[in-house]
């Protein structure tokens, strides 16, 4: 008998210790001693003491090659009610941990955030119509009984509809004239209804549902991508899926990722036709309590269908049985700090994990994906025409060393041209340029100093509108001084090259009488402002829209018919090895907002670059030839997807510590076949908030673990002081 089994017969069975996990940068799960026998299972959610505070925490699965746990342990001092997480969201999350090369309590944080989702939220007090009618009746009581509905509001919201305070609200319910009722908090979602049919859809879409539906109906894992243009009916056909997810099994849930919260709202909208009901929404602009109510009700699994940008991927489903990943390619599905993912890849990877199916849809597919289907992992599913026979655009370039712009100005003669043609049918125009504010660069006429943030390489972006200067990259932002920093002369400042809010200016000049509007992130920095010159545009009350890369994706304006792109030269010299597929994609996308109604639209493309290949291509309609070209180049250069990537970062206030640290890694770098390091090679932007970075590149045949081998080498140098270390595997930003 061993000395437990004694002091089990002695004290009663005594419960065995646990592993827990804290929402922390920490590597591994700590042991515990649950404070009862029972239920302490895998997955719940607990609160217990971790250094001088007690905090939440999950309790983890066993490793195999954990230590034994320590004679004297610390207790959890409570196991959460409710549902913890679901042993594929466990294996989800240890996998992310390893694949991102990232803490598991990091990974772990993305799902529970700081815990305040775990907190019981307080109850609240709403108010609807009671039994007896007040006495007497105040045209302020009458605007309340005209606000009040069978939905409960709080006395604030509902003074707030009937236009009165808050007295009077609380008066009525003191006559019982207003019943006060508990509100749920978080109230449940109504379920979608799914008896309710979507559009008679085409042969071509009939074929795609089909496709997708043999995997949903074996309950197997495939990845398929939707490939058609913009308007040929993608969204109808996922919906499609997603309905029959939901029907084949009650307890499903499905995920619907998009890339941009402009777009959500627009896409909810239409969600909530297809289903009669809202699905559920996730994304950064939401308040807390939204946020709650969604992250509380997926964890509940009572939240069936969810909408939402990339971070929704870490949310609590129970029984996740669908993800859908629009605009596959889009580089807003790369998280770039804290644990660095791509929610594409991850997507792809949980479905392949759990056995569940995983939808992209795209109208220029990345060359990652393009490569996986021509490879065979990947299916795909096709979408040759616009619906309803919408046509393509008629895409021409316009040579801007033959017409070019005049002086000081940024739309030559034959773009000017068309816009008046587009003004005078009643139609609409688009002229998109992805620059924000009014010049990229700040001059001085003087000395030539270049405006940069402080302790940065980043250039100061003019915004005239607050007239201050701005840096995009640190968010710093100064009032736009009057005279130079460096020589102090009085008004040399100048603006250098186009930004929206100077193209803006030059067309208002040339069409006063025309409704002009910008719309860039910064212009519209709420949603709501956003939504409401997306929804102007849509009625057709602005002529012409001065628009960044938020207004290429997704929507749908049924009087656009031109589409002008100042400078189609941006971004194809990026520099870097996704420059010309990005620019692609961008450029195919802005394209695409023209004729996607009975009208047939065209786009017009400035630049000084007529023979790009990128250009060519869009102008030739001609995508798989473009995609066939680079796909050669990369294979040749022995670069993703035709080998891999992963970056070392380090960054440092000290230089010399940060120097030395570089030093200590190259000497560090194992050899290893197939794989090459580049690097230590200060940074493009060297110099950030004050720190400086030093950055090297893994190189690796495909089939060789880089993840493994960045392990091997980092785990033989120690960063030191205040140097810091940030890996990020398959790496989107070489800044
Ligand atoms: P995509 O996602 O490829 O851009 P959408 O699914 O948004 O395309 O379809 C473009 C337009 O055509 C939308 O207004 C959509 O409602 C409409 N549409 C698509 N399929 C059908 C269909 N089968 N019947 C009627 N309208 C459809």
């Amino acid at each position: 008998m061993s000395a437990s089994e004694i002091s089990d017969d002695l004290f009663g069975p005594k419960a065995k210790p646990v592993k827990v996990l804290f929402p922390l940068p920490l590597f591994t799960a700590y042991d515990y001693l649950p404070p009862f026998e029972s239920g302490a299972e895998i997955g719940r959610f607990v609160r217990a003491p971790f250094g001088p505070r007690e905090i939440f925490g999950v309790i983890w699965p066993k490793g195999e090659a954990d230590p034994a746990p320590a004679a004297t342990l610390k207790t959890i001092v409570e196991i959460l009610p409710g549902p913890g997480l679901s042993p594929e969201l466990i294996d989800f999350i240890a996998w992310t941990a390893r694949y991102t090369m990232s803490p598991l309590g990091s990974v772990l944080r993305m799902v529970m955030r700081s815990g305040e989702v775990l907190s019981e939220p307080s109850k609240q007090t709403g108010y609807v119509l009671g039994k007896n009618r007040p006495a007497r009746m105040t045209p302020q009581r009458e605007a309340v009984f005209s606000a009040v509905g069978p939905t409960p509001m709080t006395a604030s919201t509902l003074a707030a509809k009937a236009g009165v305070s808050g007295g009077v609200v609380r008066g009525l319910a003191e006559t019982d004239a207003l019943r006060a009722v508990e509100i749920d908090p978080d109230p449940p979602f109504p379920p979608p209804d799914l008896s309710r049919k979507g559009h008679d859809l085409s042969d071509d879409q009939i074929c795609a549902v089909g496709k997708i539906s043999t995997h949903i109906k074996a309950g197997s894992h495939a990845a398929i991508l939707i490939d058609g243009v913009t308007g040929s009916g993608k969204t109808e056909v996922y919906l499609e899926a997603v309905a029959e997810v939901l029907a084949k099994d009650k307890d499903a849930q499905a995920l619907i990722l998009i890339p941009e919260i402009a777009l959500t709202l627009p896409f909810l909208k239409r969600v909530e036709e297809r289903f009669g009901a809202a699905p559920a929404p996730w994304h950064s602009d939401l308040t807390s309590a939204a946020r709650r109510r969604t992250w509380r009700r997926v964890a509940d699994a009572s939240a069936r269908l969810v909408v939402g940008a990339r971070s929704a991927l870490f949310l609590p489903f129970q029984n996740l049985k669908l993800i859908i990943v629009d605009e596959e390619h889009d580089a807003a599905y790369k998280q770039g700090d804290g644990v660095i993912y791509h929610a594409r890849d991850l997507s792809v990877a949980r479905g392949a994990r759990a056995g569940f199916p995983v939808v992209l849809a795209s109208a220029t597919p990345s060359l990652e994906t393009v490569v996986n289907i021509d490879e065979g992992r990947y299916e795909a599913v096709g979408l040759p025409s616009r619906f309803a026979g919408a046509t393509m655009p008629d895409i021409s370039l316009i040579d801007m060393r033959e017409t070019p712009a005049e002086q000081g100005r940024w739309l030559s003669p034959p773009l000017v041209d068309a816009v008046n043609q587009t003004l005078t049918a009643g139609e609409q125009s688009l002229l998109f340029l992805n620059r924000r504010g009014y010049a990229p660069l700040t001059l001085c006429r003087r000395c030539g100093h270049k405006m940069t943030a402080p302790n940065s390489d980043t250039m100061l972006v003019e915004h005239r509108f607050e007239n201050r200067l701005v840096c995009h990259h640190t968010g710093f932002t100064m009032p736009k001084p009057s005279a130079c920093p460096a020589c102090h002369a009085v008004d040399s400042l100048a603006p250098c090259g186009p930004g929206v809010e100077r193209v803006a200016d030059e067309a208002t000049a040339r069409w006063p009488d025309a409704a002009i509007k910008i719309l860039s992130s910064d212009t519209a920095w709420s949603a709501s402002a956003m939504r409401e010159i997306l929804e102007a545009m849509h009625a057709g009350e602005i002529d012409i829209l001065i628009a960044t890369q938020v207004a290429a994706k997704g929507h749908h304006f049924p009087n656009l018919t031109l589409v002008g792109v100042v400078d189609a030269d941006l971004g194809i010299a990026g520099g870097d090895l996704r420059a010309a597929e990005r620019t692609y994609q961008l450029l195919s996308q802005v394209t695409g907002r023209a004729g996607r109604d009975v009208k047939p639209g065209r786009a017009l493309l400035q630049t000084y670059q007529t023979t790009s290949p990128v250009l060519e291509a869009l102008v030739s309609g001609e995508r798989d030839n473009f995609l066939a070209v680079e796909a050669q180049s990369r294979k040749q250069l022995g670069f993703p997807p035709y080998g891999r990537l992963g970056a070392i970062l380090l960054r440092g206030r000290d230089e010399q510590a940060l120097r030395e640290s570089a030093e200590a890694h190259r000497a560090a770098i194992p050899p290893a076949d197939g794989v090459e390091v580049w690097g230590p090679a200060p940074a493009p932007i060297y110099r950030l908030r004050g720190e400086a970075r030093i950055r090297f590149l893994v190189k690796a045949r495909r089939n060789i673990d880089v993840q493994r081998f960045i392990k091997a080498w980092i785990s033989r140098v120690k960063v030191k002081g205040s140097v810091r270390r940030v890996v990020d595997i398959d790496p989107y930003s070489f800044l």
